[in-house]
């Protein structure tokens, strides 16, 4: 049977009340009627949550007094402090956030032409172990809570309000693995995405996994609207395990069978990450046998230069065999784009700023 968010939250030790920010709003109706509530209050409280985004149950003037008490006695509404907030020179906005039991994430403001875009955490770390990832060089602490990665978008709208802007899209590319935490990054999605809170549509907001095969099944069918990305990294199985040890367990052509069960399901596209990574898998070989991979995908690939980690070895491909890698896929009709890079100078990369961080706090 599924667990649902309230027992969740029961098994959690007693002394740390659950976010606000994890309830849906189905959610906060039941949880009000049990409470001798009257349940629209829950899009009273997602208003005051989501459009006037304030930071303390007692402002939410339009609630009775002893609702607003009954709220904190159950529930926190500040889950994130701020430890460090640094702005790039191209506008990139990078925050390191510090979590109720001391743990520190990080999340990414990325500026557009086309808008505000915020990368989030879903986890402490990660498990997966890819060679080349920063995030996951301390393992796994511990998953984060739906509420936690709702209060990432809320942050960071908070800062943007100071400039009248909004955050326009999501990627869930982040620290952390979002298929390995995969509940309360759904619940996540519903929350971000509901008309009467922040509204962010589906076809906004974008969900990276290294490839956790059962649930790409899953995901498919939710059938949801949302942009659905793969971390794919190579054009073979023996380079990818290589590269991501996952791929021992969830094999390259599984992936591409659950990758196309998506497709069938959802009707949408899905985009492929490759990181080209220096005399790995980025020679012309490597393209003509990526070119061939996806021959029958309905894909778009971004192709991404790799962000140095100096934990890992790997050296990045020069920019023209970059653009050689690039002409070989646009030759064989391959949709293909080279990722921009942003918030160089702030460590804006994956993990790279926390991982700073733990350096040194282990000095
Ligand atoms: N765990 C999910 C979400 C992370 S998304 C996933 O693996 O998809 C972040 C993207 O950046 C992933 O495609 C990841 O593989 C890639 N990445 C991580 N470290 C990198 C590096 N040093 N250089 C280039 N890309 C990297």
């Amino acid at each position: 049977m599924e667990q649902t968010k309230s027992s969740r939250q029961t098994e959690k030790k007693e002394s740390v009340k659950p976010s606000i920010y994890s309830m849906e709003l189905d959610e906060l109706k039941s949880w009000l009627k049990e409470h001798g509530e009257k349940s629209f209050r829950a899009g009273q409280i997602f208003d005051w949550l989501y459009i006037k985004r304030v930071t303390a149950f007692e402002d939410m003037t339009n609630l009775s007094k002893n609702l607003r008490e009954l709220l904190a006695e159950h529930f926190v509404l500040t889950t994130l402090k701020t430890a460090i907030q640094q702005t790039s020179q191209d506008g990139t906005m990078k925050f390191l956030f510090e979590l109720h039991d001391g743990y520190t994430i990080e999340t990414v403001l990325m500026k557009h032409e086309y808008g505000n875009s915020v990368c989030v955490t879903t986890q402490v770390g990660c498990r997966i172990g890819c060679t080349f990832c920063a995030s996951t060089l301390g393992g796994l602490k511990r998953n984060l809570e739906a509420g936690e990665i709702v209060a990432q978008v809320v942050k960071v709208q908070k800062a943007l309000d100071e400039f009248g802007e909004r955050v326009s899209s999501v990627v869930i590319m982040g620290i952390g693995e979002p298929f390995d935490n995969f509940d309360e990054m759904l619940s996540f999605l519903k929350i971000i995405n509901h008309d009467d809170g922040l509204n962010i549509g589906a076809r906004h907001i974008t969900v990276s996994t290294s490839g956790i095969i059962p649930k790409i099944y899953q995901f498919a069918d939710e059938k949801l609207q949302i942009n659905f990305a793969i971390s794919l990294h190579a054009p073979n199985t023996e380079i990818r395990s290589r590269l991501m040890p996952i791929n021992r367990a969830y094999k390259l052509p599984e992936l591409m069978k659950a990758v196309q069960y998506y497709i069938d399901k959802t009707g949408r596209r899905v985009s492929f990450e490759y990181g080209l990574f220096g005399g790995v898998n980025d020679q012309i070989e490597h393209a003509e046998e990526l070119a061939n991979l996806v021959k029958n995908v309905k894909c778009h690939i971004n192709l991404i230069p790799v962000n140095y980690v100096p934990e890992r070895d790997y050296v990045r491909t020069p920019k023209e065999q970059i653009f050689r890698f690039e002409k070989v896929l646009k030759n064989r009709g391959v949709n293909v784009t080279i990722r921009r890079e942003q918030g160089h100078d702030i460590d804006a990369a994956c993990g790279q700023l926390r991982a700073k961080e733990r350096k040194e706090e282990t000095r």
